[in-house]
């Protein structure tokens, strides 16, 4: 008689990548050859965001899961070598808290920083918050989510009273009737949400979409609107003037539910729209065709993104398009809004968790004293021993080397990420001492002194807050590797160290259940939520504060602004913004505009993604995309070796001829280091509200150049340090990093 043969169940749980945090299974498939089980993903139909539907990097999520494609045991930079080698976590935690205390002691608590990442669950981006606060003392925490929507959340408090991503469910699209996509190219990042908008399309709605290049997610739209980068600001300020002139405002929403018009109204009536095709290049009669499509239908909604944020006037930009969705009464309506597509997976959660400069957990501000006082009663601390504000992201980035001098790494990449990236990138070689947490060995990892090789997603539980607002649980599914810990364990190990020990607990659950404390009456009240009930619903919208008295719990928010929006007067604010260029403009030695961005296959920094076989093969390396009048005059053919030249550097790619993309600008994908790093060209100039750096515009020329056979592609998988890349080798980048300085001026 045969046995029958049964399967564990799939674990059900979200993908490690960006802020949709698609729902997806994963099955045991095999027994791997360390003796944990192979996981398989698989789809999960009845996760309402995604139903089921997977891009190729959440298909492929699991492959980094094997051992020989990660970290597995800490490395130490040994002074007789330069080299990292492995080595013990005892010797590994004792060598970074030895530094951190050193450092303290000699320079000060803010001669520490901390830098974090978007992708940490909100348990992680809570402890290592309070980590940095209560156990070091230092003002000096960020994190790379400040890179990618710190301008919508500036301007969506400055407005609304409140930062969450979109203010309404994502299947809200569907049903709208005029949606506005600004500076988004979800074909390439969600492509599981881009089914929203087919499906707005086929219920008859119509989609506007506002990119320079004609993206795929373009070709879908029943009207494409191609700004010079750098002029969202004017177009939507443009659109706003029209509405006033053709009389399509809501009056009476204005009058009932806002504060300010009168200002905004000024300000957007000085852009007259032969104003604004001159600036934009967007021609009168497609501007009147948008304006008249969205101010016609009876939902609508602008839906914005990292091409409308990363500017350094990208608060103001966004700000303009919410004065549009007032002016016309959207916001707090049915299938109607206001909305950012946050980027990373945790982008959302990990600032309100206490990782942004200037935050406390809640999304609480850090100077305000009610909110320290809260907060320091949770974690039994004298409000006054917390410090204020610190630096933000490219801020303490800038600073490192000089007033900062040893640098907590976790769940970041910046040689690859960060805008001026050859500089960041010597100021971290500059570091007294540099400490990485992370599963890969990054390109920044590779600078480390010590590396601490962390579990994944789907090594340990905890929650993301997706780009709805909506709290998710990511379930584990396996033990992490021997020789891998948690952020928890490796904050709880250096807490310990660091005479801290209390208060670090590495259980997740116990981390969320402080931090639901900790943010009780904040704007981003987690207080009512617990793992049990996300379990049970798929997922709570936040706020959702505890109801202890009542009968039944708070039942979430799905839906913001309803009734009133969350300022003092309950009434969203007008704030008036006018137009104003680049930080960068062409001149004659810089006479094109660069633009970049994602590509489907690759996933940010590329640390992970990189590291997949399939979505290598779909996406081996960075390109530069261009017009085929600006290639004529180049004498440029496909492929050809181009160089792309600014005031800071210069990145090498071949050419991609392509005209969805205007002949006054060149394109190129950020995912890559070596000299195909599109960073080592971008402008780091901040936007005075969010200090969000301007990566989408800077002002560049293109020339035909050799390629260096070490630019882009797959980063290697060992452990021990690739020669020529530690800090031991002094202040300079990579091959074609060295060349970009020389050509800078
Ligand atoms: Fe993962 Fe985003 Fe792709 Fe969904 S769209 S599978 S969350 S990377």
């Amino acid at each position: 008689m045969s046995v029958p043969h049964t399967s564990p169940p799939p674990t059900d749980t979200h993908c490690p990548y960006c802020a949709l945090q698609c729902g997806m299974a994963l099955c045991p498939a095999a027994d791997g050859a360390d003796g944990r089980p192979v996981l398989e993903v698989a789809e999960r139909p009845g996760f309402p965001v995604n139903e089921g539907a997977l891009c190729g990097k959440g298909r492929t999520a699991a492959e980094l899961l094997a051992p020989g494609a990660r970290l597995t045991r800490p490395l130490v930079r040994r002074a007789a070598s330069g080299e990292l080698e492995p080595a013990g976590w005892d010797e590994a935690l004792d060598l970074v808290a030895g530094a951190l205390a050193r450092t303290r002691r000699t320079h000060g608590p803010d001669a520490v920083g901390v830098f974090g990442g978007g992708g940490l669950t909100n348990e992680k981006a809570y402890a290592l918050g309070k980590f940095a606060r209560v156990v070091l003392g230092t003002s000096q925490i960020d994190y790379n989510g400040r890179f990618c929507m710190s301008s919508a959340a500036a301007a969506g408090t400055r407005a609304f009273g409140v930062d969450r991503g979109l203010p309404f469910p994502l299947a809200d699209v569907a049903r709208t009737d005029c949606a506005v996509l600004v500076g988004s190219n979800l074909a390439e990042t969600m492509p599981p949400a881009l089914r929203r908008l087919s499906e707005l399309r086929e219920n008859g709605g119509t989609l506007i979409v506002v990119d320079p290049r004609r993206t795929r997610t373009a070709e879908q739209a029943d009207l494409h609107l191609a700004p010079r980068p750098g002029t969202d600001l004017a177009l939507a300020l443009g659109l706003l003037h029209l509405v006033v002139a053709e009389d399509a405002l809501d009056s009476g929403y204005i009058e009932a539910r806002t504060t300010g018009w009168p200002e905004a109204r000024s300000a957007a009536m000085a852009h007259w729209p032969e104003l604004v095709e001159r600036v934009t290049g967007v021609p009168v009669p497609e501007l009147r065709r948008a304006a008249a499509l969205f101010a016609g239908a009876r939902h609508a909604m602008v839906l914005t993104a990292r091409g409308t944020e990363q500017h350094a006037k990208g608060t103001d930009t966004v700000g303009a398009w919410i004065n549009l969705c007032l002016a016309t009464g959207r916001p707090g309506r049915p299938y109607s809004g206001f909305g950012t597509l946050t980027g990373q997976g945790n982008g959302q959660g990990g600032r309100e968790h206490g990782q942004k400069a200037d935050q406390l957990p809640g999304g609480r501000r850090l100077d305000d004293p009610a909110a320290r006082a809260h907060v320091a009663r949770v974690w039994d601390v004298d409000p006054a021993s917390l410090p204020g504000p610190g630096r933000s992201a490219y801020e303490l980035l800038d600073e490192l080397g000089r007033g900062v001098r040893t640098l907590l790494l976790a769940g970041s990449n910046p040689v690859v990420s960060a805008p001026r990236a050859a500089h960041v990138e010597q100021r971290l070689r500059s570091l007294d001492f540099l400490a990485v947490c992370d599963v890969v060995l990054s390109e920044s990892a590779h600078l480390a002194d010590v590396v601490l090789p962390v579990a994944q997603w789907a090594e340990e539980t905890g929650t993301t807050t997706n780009l709805e607002g909506r709290v998710l649980l990511r379930r584990k599914a396996v033990d992490p590797p021997p020789g891998v810990r948690t952020d928890l364990q490796v904050l709880a190990g250096l807490a310990e160290r660091l005479g801290g020990r209390r208060g670090f607990p590495t259980d997740p659950e116990e981390v969320f259940d402080e931090l639901r404390r900790a943010s009780a009456g904040g704007p981003a009240d987690y207080s009512g939520i617990g793992y049990r009930r996300i379990a049970e619903e798929d997922g709570v919208f936040w706020p959702c504060p505890e109801r202890p008295a009542a009968d039944t719990p708070h039942p979430g928010t799905p839906r913001l602004f309803r009734e009133r929006f969350a300022t003092p007067d309950g009434r969203a604010r007008f704030v008036p913004v006018t137009h104003r260029p680049a930080a960068e403009e062409p001149d004659a030695r810089h006479p094109l505009l660069l633009t970049t961005g994602r590509v489907l296959s690759q996933y940010q920094s590329g640390a992970q993604t990189r590291r997949v076989g399939a979505l290598n093969a779909a996406a081996p390396g960075p390109f530069v995309e261009l017009h085929p009048r600006l290639a004529r005059e180049l004498g440029v053919r496909d492929g050809d070796a181009l160089a792309v030249v600014s005031r800071r550097g210069r990145a090498v790619a071949p050419a991609r001829v392509t005209r969805a993309i205007r002949p006054d600008t060149v394109f190129m994908p950020f995912h890559w280091g070596g000299e195909g790093r599109a960073n080592s060209v971008t402008n780091p100039a901040l936007d005075p509200d969010s200090r969000m750096p301007e990566f989408k515009v800077c002002a560049v020329r293109v020339e035909r150049a050799e390629r260096d056979s070490a630019g882009g592609g797959a980063p290697g998988t060992a452990e021990a340090g690739t020669p020529g890349t530690g800090r031991s080798e002094g202040p300079a980048g990579t091959a074609g990093t060295n060349g970009a300085t020389a050509h800078a001026r």
